[in-house]
Order: structure tokens, then sequence, then C-alpha cells
């Protein structure tokens, strides 16, 4: 399962987080909300290409 990312809050490292809406500007970006602390952070897709990146282009 390689391509589950272990996704945590950036503020608390909690996993009890839930993914909202991507970005409409940046799609390697996507936006995570918190349960623990109730804040809104963002996740950057790692393992995305350079070629998926020129692909958008
Ligand atoms: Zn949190």
């Amino acid at each position: 399962m390689d391509r589950q990312e272990a996704v945590y809050c950036s503020f608390c490292h909690s996993v009890d987080v839930a993914k909202m809406s991507m970005f409409g500007t940046a799609q390697l970006v996507s936006q995570y909300y918190c349960h623990q602390c109730k804040s809104v952070f963002e996740w950057v897709r790692w393992r995305r290409t350079l070629d998926e990146v020129e692909e958008k282009r």
C-alpha cells in the first residue's frame, strides 16, 4: 500500500484529519482539517513526479 499517504496534522501530529478540497492554484498541495486541534493545514504531496507538474502547463 505505497499509495496510501500517512497524513498527519502539522500542528499536533494527529492523524485524525479530513481531506478538504484542493487548492485551485497548486495541485501539489492538499488542504486538510484536523479534528484534534480544529486547524486547517496544507499537505504537500511529495511523491508527485516532475512530469505531472509539467503536464499541468
Ligand atoms: Zn491538529
